[in-house]
This record gives structure tokens, C-alpha cells and sequence, in this order.
């Protein structure tokens, strides 16, 4: 094998072992941040958002429900779709009938926003719940992600 072609073999191995640790390293902080949460009906950080006291990308808004670009990004396109009154949901778990039509909306916001940001080929909506879930964020929010292929099953 060529010097040449066995220095640009090592490049791509290493840049890869590279990708690979700072993928690892991001999961694993995310699921830190998940499972340091306490679960709690308390104000979160998505109240400052709603309330506009932090900044935030926001992609859509109405009445109901506030959409907004997640600060750490997992897929080209990642936003957050949250209620604006939270209402005792700090979590899917936490759903009462009541909540059907928030629930609903959230979901169907969820579809326009997908449109809105051409994801005609796809995408994918995630609710995590408790601990295990890697929720952490306890005011309920749904993750639309999309502008690359995802995987299955999900880590
Ligand atoms: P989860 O882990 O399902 O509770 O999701 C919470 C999400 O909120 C994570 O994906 C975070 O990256 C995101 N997040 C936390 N703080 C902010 C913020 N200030 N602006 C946008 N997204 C945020």
C-alpha cells in the first residue's frame, strides 16, 4: 500500500473515532441531564422561553403552543413544540382527559411546522418521559426532528 493511501486511511479512521467520541460524549450528557433532573411540577427554563425573559428561535407561535429551535440540535432540523399554559403537564405521564385537545394540538402543530421546514421526506416526533424516557425538561414538549435519515431502534 502506497504511503499515500495509508496516510489518508488513518485520517479517516481517526476522523471517524473522532465523530464517534463526540457523539458518545453528547449522548452521554444528555442523558446525565436527564436523569440529574428532578421531576417536578416547579417552573422550568421553557417558562423564561414562553415569557420571552431568554431568547430563543422561535418557528412558530400561537394562542396555545410556542415552537422553537432546541439549543442542542441532534438532527439538521430539531425543534421543540411546547404548550404555553403547561397545566399540570410536566410530562405525557402526567395527561388527564383534559388535556386531549392541548395533546392534539401539539401534534398537528407539530405536522404544519414539519411542512413549514420542508421535511417532505420524512421526520420524527419524540415525547421523552421520566428518568428512563431522558426527559429533562419537565414541562411537556414534543421534539420534531428531521433533515437526515434516522435510525431504528432508537438508542
Ligand atoms: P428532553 O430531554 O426531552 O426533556 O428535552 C429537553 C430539550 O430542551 C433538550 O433537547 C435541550 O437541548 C432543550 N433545551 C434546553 N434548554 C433550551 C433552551 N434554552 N433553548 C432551546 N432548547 C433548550
Amino acid at each position: 500500500m502506497s504511503s499515500e493511501i495509508h496516510k489518508s486511511r488513518l485520517l479517516v479512521l481517526s476522523s471517524h473515532f473522532t465523530d464517534l467520541h463526540s457523539e458518545s460524549s453528547l449522548m452521554a450528557s444528555e442523558k446525565e441531564a436527564a436523569l440529574a433532573a428532578v421531576p417536578s411540577d416547579s417552573p422550568t427554563i421553557f417558562d423564561k422561553i414562553i415569557n420571552k425573559e431568554i431568547p430563543s428561535k422561535v418557528v412558530y407561535e400561537d394562542d396555545k403552543v410556542l415552537a422553537f429551535r432546541d439549543i442542542a440540535p441532534q438532527a439538521p432540523t430539531h425543534i421543540l413544540i411546547i404548550p404555553k399554559s403547561k397545566d399540570g403537564l410536566t410530562g405525557l405521564s402526567k395527561a388527564e382527559e383534559r388535556h386531549c385537545e392541548i395533546l392534539g394540538h401539539l401534534l398537528y402543530i407539530a405536522k404544519l411546522v414539519a411542512k413549514q421546514e420542508g421535511l417532505e421526506d420524512g421526520f420524527r416526533i419524540v415525547i421523552n418521559d421520566g428518568p428512563q424516557g431522558c426527559q429533562s425538561v419537565y414541562h411537556i414538549h414534543v421534539h420534531l426532528l428531521g433533515g437526515r435519515q434516522m435510525n431504528w431502534p432508537p438508542g
